[in-house]
């Protein structure tokens, strides 16, 4: 289980309070970050709470609100149109849609690195008729935004994109904004990382953030690589199903084995994620918990710090050498109390003989 959601603190910050008038919320989507789009797939799947309870208002208190998402959106005409997608976000940079959250899935390439060209745009400008880049629709509508959120290790990081030897000088929102940036409402940038997302963090996060600006939650708490706390602050290992052989010193040396897979390139041990305790659709898989080694998809420094993937992390050798040893005696000791209490208590049994060792008061 996640830990819940942190209550309201004795002191409620509720910074980001919009009121529950009938204006709706807008959210404006951007995933023309360099991306896979596989965020926005991801949550397709989310079931706390489902998209569908969030965009239809199945959610008691929660605030009216109107998504302009691309995965999603049926409003697919020419600009100018009738029913122009790309419209609400020029809304959104005049001032005719406040309050909007700005989601931002995709890593942001630095445009900032070439003469012409450019490494990833987002609809067109009307007057040129060439596109809009990313980074300059960040840059049009995050001072105006209700809160911005990054969801992906894309947007949040940089992730796939900004590894070593990029060409496009890729990095995540709070690189680009600045890890300090906040939102006119007081709220710094909101992180979700994950390669994908797990689906409940982002449909759970999205969820308190418009509970907040409904006033009926704090500011949202964050840690400071700005996750949040609730879903970021335990490690894989922590949550892992095949934890207790990794303390019993068993490891697998293969993929078929149902142990600690740590050997075989685990990094669970320094990785903060909650996947193995939440699962990926309805609480089902979950990284190591279904045989796959974690490779740290949700860090600040994937991926480049925990290559290559499928080698035994350093660290790991000295701390299963230990658990190893210390594992060996504490599985010995475990096997014999297995046998004690694997069988049932010999007082148990036919015959006309009391042997409960129960005396009479009397
Ligand atoms: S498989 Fe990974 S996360 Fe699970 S117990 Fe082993 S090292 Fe920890
Ligand atoms: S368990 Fe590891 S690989 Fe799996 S989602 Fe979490 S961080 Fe990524």
């Amino acid at each position: 289980m996640n830990e819940a959601p942190p209550a309201a603190s004795a002191e409620p910050e509720t910074s980001g309070a919009v009121g529950t008038d009938d204006k709706p919320i807008h959210i404006l989507w951007i995933n023309a970050g360099l991306s896979c789009d596989g965020d926005s797939v991801a949550l397709t799947a989310a079931m706390q709470p489902s998209i569908e309870e969030i965009a239809l208002g199945g959610l008691p208190g929660l605030p009216k609100i109107a998504v302009h998402w691309p995965l999603i959106d049926f409003e697919c005409g020419p600009v100018g149109g009738a029913d122009t997608f790309i419209e609400w976000f020029f809304k959104g940079e005049r001032g005719e849609i406040d309050p909007f959250v700005l989601v931002i899935e995709g890593s942001v390439p630095n445009e900032a690195i070439k003469k012409e060209g450019y490494w990833c745009g987002f609809g067109d400008n009307p007057e040129t008729g060439q596109p809009i880049t990313t980074s300059e629709w960040i840059d049009r509508l995050a001072p105006k935004a209700l809160a911005v959120v990054a969801i992906g290790t894309c947007a949040t990081y940089g992730g796939i994109h900004a590894m070593a030897g990029n060409p496009t000088g890729a990095m995540g929102v709070p690189d680009y904004l600045g890890w300090d940036w906040k939102s006119k409402a007081g709220i710094p940038i909101v992180c979700v990382p994950g390669c994908p997302i797990q689906p409940d963090n982002f449909a759970e996060t999205l969820t308190y953030l418009l509970y907040q600006a409904a006033g009926s939650a704090p500011m949202i708490p964050l840690d400071d690589k700005l996750r949040p706390t609730w879903l970021f602050g335990a490690t894989v290992h922590e949550g892992c199903d095949r934890a207790g052989y990794y303390e019993q010193g068993q490891f697998a040396l293969s993929y078929d084995s149902p142990q600690c897979l740590v050997k075989i390139g685990c990094w669970g041990p320094v990785v903060k994620c909650n996947v193995p305790k939440r699962g990926w659709m309805n609480g089902i898989g979950g990284c190591p918990n279904v045989g796959g080694i974690c490779i740290a998809c949700t860090m600040p420094g994937f991926p480049d710090k925990f290559m290559p993937f499928m080698d035994e992390p350093p660290g790991a050798k000295l701390s299963t050498t230990a658990s190893g040893a210390y594992g060996g005696v504490v599985r010995k000791l475990r096997t014999m109390t297995t046998r004690t209490v694997d069988k049932e208590p010999k007082w148990r049994h036919t015959g006309r003989k009391l042997t409960t060792g129960y005396r009479p008061p009397w």
